[in-house]
């Protein structure tokens, strides 16, 4: 059986070929996406920050990110492969921590965060919020994850399935 790293390398490896014998007018679609969901992603968290998240979650000391191993999709590696930059590496060894976080929290910029890691937020960030930013992050949320079903059309297979188990 493979095991996490194993895994990881077979699916960057298979993403980066499928990526790179798209079709030309496929390839522009599906990176003109990719900007727009890392914007919007970069928003979500924006929003957030503003309203004093990081101090929150410094102190919780990440919480809700110990369960991230999955997060990361196809569509998630395909960002850094449009971008050309170097993709997150991940720590398989056991423990609790989520495999693509270091000492001060994730190791990905919030542009290429998991979806699942930019729309969450606890009861204590909710708090911070109110109706009118909560209003926002949900106008945010909903283009973001129409945005990530359109790159699923316009390629024939979802790209939002995770990264991990996109070989077995
Ligand atoms: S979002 Fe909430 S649970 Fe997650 S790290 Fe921040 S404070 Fe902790
Ligand atoms: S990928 Fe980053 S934000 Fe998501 S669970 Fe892991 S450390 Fe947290």
């Amino acid at each position: 059986m493979m095991n996490d790293q194993d895994a990881w390398d077979q699916a960057t490896a298979i993403s980066g070929t499928a990526y790179d014998s798209l079709p030309h007018d496929t390839t522009a679609e599906l990176d003109d996406l990719i900007d727009e969901i890392m914007q919007l992603k970069q928003k979500l968290v924006e929003l957030v920050t503003c309203a004093g998240s990081s101090e929150i979650c410094r102190n919780c000391g990440g919480e809700c990110c110990l369960l991230g191993k999955y997060h990361v999709s196809v569509l998630d590696m395909l960002a850094y492969l449009k971008t050309g930059a170097d993709a997150v590496i991940p720590d398989f060894s056991p423990g609790p921590a989520c495999p693509y976080s270091g000492e001060s929290g994730c190791l990905m910029p919030p542009g290429y965060r998991p979806v699942t890691c930019v729309i969450f937020n606890c009861q204590m960030i909710e708090d911070r919020l109110t109706a009118a930013e909560r209003e926002t992050l949900q106008r945010y949320e909903n283009r973001l994850r129409q945005a990530v079903a359109r790159t699923g059309r316009i390629c024939g297979t979802r790209l939002d399935r995770p990264l991990l188990l996109s070989c077995t």
